[in-house]
């Protein structure tokens, strides 16, 4: 079967100016292989400055990868145009954390959410009515449609960002630390959000996150990332429970677990594989 997305060997090198030696080449994506099933979350975790953003852009088509391969339903994403790019500019979507800082401040929160709607052509009375869907789906109170992106919380911008980046229907959401930046109860509640989305309407999710609780909660499968390079796959019981490399083990020990309680991995090898308590964390009710 083909994946729904599938990356092969994507390597990208920003060039970077370093003092006397003039310009050098940093490897920000270096040989990555992965792939994304119709339907699935697989979770993109590792350190800051590891390349995940870079990854997510390359996805994206926001930035060419010097090599390698990105295939979106066993097409090459890279060389599409026309009709086809815009059907997969349709399936394939990507919020950010500060996602909304790129929209315009003289736009109204309904305006926001139906651009992608009048870029793909679609006729006004089923725009109004699918803005008014989706911020329905995402939590929005209805009233907030006239407002303007510094009239809300950040919450209520995130997942109006959210709402823009579903109205398409996409089969693939490209998630970059999508709840980083929010207060904890907002961020289990568009976690749940997602993961309902996935099981609804049968969305796939390439969830980037430093936070393991996070990770946990949704993903199926685990790719680690350390210096452009992916170090570790495996499924989150594997990976969070059992990591092989040292890199994974080093990211383990440094993110804040929100939830104390031991995963069922951790139950599996017993008492003493708990991580110790710290400062970090917080309890989150789990359904
Ligand atoms: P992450 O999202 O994992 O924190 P990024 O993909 O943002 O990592 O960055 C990976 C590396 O590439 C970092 O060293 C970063 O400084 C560098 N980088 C990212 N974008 C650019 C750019 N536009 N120009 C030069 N270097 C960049
Ligand atoms: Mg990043």
């Amino acid at each position: 079967m083909i994946p729904l997305l599938e990356l092969r060997d994507v390597a990208l090198a920003f060039k970077v100016p370093r003092g006397v030696r003039g310009r050098e080449s940093l490897l920000a994506v270096d040989g990555v292989s992965l792939h994304v099933e119709d339907g699935e979350c697989l979770a993109l975790v590792g350190e800051s400055g590891s390349g995940k953003s870079t990854l997510a852009r390359i996805i994206a088509r926001l930035v060419a990868p010097d090599r390698g391969e990105v295939l979106f339903e066993g097409n090459d994403l890279l060389a599409l145009g026309g009709a086809d790019l815009r059907r997969v500019r349709r399936a394939l979507q990507i919020v950010f954390q500060d996602t909304f800082t790129v929209f315009s401040p003289r736009q109204r929160v309904r305006q926001i959410i139906e651009e992608p709607l009048v870029v793909q052509g679609l006729p006004p009375a089923t725009r109004g009515e699918c803005v008014r869907r989706w911020m329905g789906e995402v939590g929005l109170d209805q009233e907030l449609e006239s407002r303007y992106p510094h009239q809300l919380s950040g919450g209520e911008r995130q997942r109006v960002a959210l709402a823009r980046s579903l109205v398409l229907e996409p089969r693939l959401l490209i998630a970059d630390e999508p709840v980083a930046a929010l207060d904890l109860p907002v961020q289990v509640h568009i976690l749940d959000l997602l993961d309902r989305l996935r099981r609804d309407h049968g969305l796939a999710l390439l969830f980037i996150s430093h936070d393991l609780s996070a990770v946990e909660r949704i993903a199926d499968r685990v790719v680690v990332m350390n210096a452009g390079r992916l170090v570790e796959e495996g499924t989150v019981g594997e990976v969070l429970g059992r990591p092989k490399d040292p890199h994974t083990r080093a990211l383990l020990d440094a993110m804040p677990r929100l939830d104390p309680r031991p995963t069922a991995a951790q139950n599996a090898l017993g008492p003493d594989s708990s991580s110790p308590s710290g400062p970090n964390q917080v309890s989150i009710p789990r359904q």
